[in-house]
C-alpha cells in the first residue's frame, strides 16, 4: 500500500522535474542561439517499447558522432523564430534603468529574475508612498516633510492611481 503511494508520489515528481527540465532548455539554449549555445537534439520519448530504435540508438549515435569529431546526422531542435524581429531594437527598462538591445534579450529581460525582483522592490516603494499620502492628515509632520524633499515615487504612484 505504502509502496504504491511512494510509487505514485516518484512518478509525479518525475515528471515535474522533467516539465522544469524542458523549459529551462526552452529559455536557456532554444529562446537564445548563439554561438556559446550547444545545439539540442531531439528524441521521440513517447512510446516506452520504442525506447531502443526511437530514444537509446539516436542517442548513442549523436553522442558518438560528438566524441569523433564530426556532425551527428540528426540535425538539432531550432525554436520557430519571427523573421520580423529586430536583433538591434533598443528598449530601455525603467524599471532595472537598463538598455536592452534585441527583441529576443528583451522579451528574456522582462521574465528574468533580476527584472521581475526590480518591479517587485518598485511596487513596493510605489504602495509605501501611497501609504504615506494617506497618513497625511493625520500626520500633518510627514505631510511637509515629503512637500519639501518631494517623494521619489510620488508622482508614480500617482500615475497608477488615474489609470
Ligand atoms: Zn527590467
Amino acid at each position: 500500500m505504502f509502496q504504491k503511494i511512494g510509487i505514485e508520489a516518484l512518478k509525479q515528481v518525475t515528471k515535474r522535474y522533467a516539465r522544469k527540465q524542458n523549459r529551462w532548455i526552452k529559455n536557456r539554449f532554444l529562446s537564445r542561439p548563439g554561438p556559446s549555445v550547444p545545439p539540442v537534439y531531439g528524441l521521440e520519448v513517447s512510446d516506452v517499447s520504442k525506447w531502443e530504435e526511437s530514444v537509446l540508438e539516436p542517442a548513442l549515435e549523436i553522442v558518438q558522432s560528438f566524441i569523433q569529431g564530426h556532425k551527428p546526422a540528426a540535425t538539432p531542435i531550432k525554436m520557430p523564430y519571427d523573421e520580423n524581429e529586430n536583433k538591434r531594437s533598443y528598449h530601455m527598462c525603467d524599471c532595472c534603468d537598463r538598455i536592452i538591445i534585441g527583441d529576443r534579450e528583451w522579451a528574456a529581460h522582462i521574465k528574468s529574475k533580476s527584472h521581475l525582483h526590480q518591479l517587485k522592490k518598485k511596487r513596493r516603494l510605489e504602495s509605501n508612498a501611497v501609504n504615506a499620502r494617506e497618513s497625511q492628515s493625520i500626520s500633518p509632520d510627514c505631510d511637509r516633510e515629503l512637500k519639501e524633499k518631494g517623494c521619489p515615487g510620488q508622482n508614480d504612484a500617482e500615475l497608477i492611481c488615474s489609470t
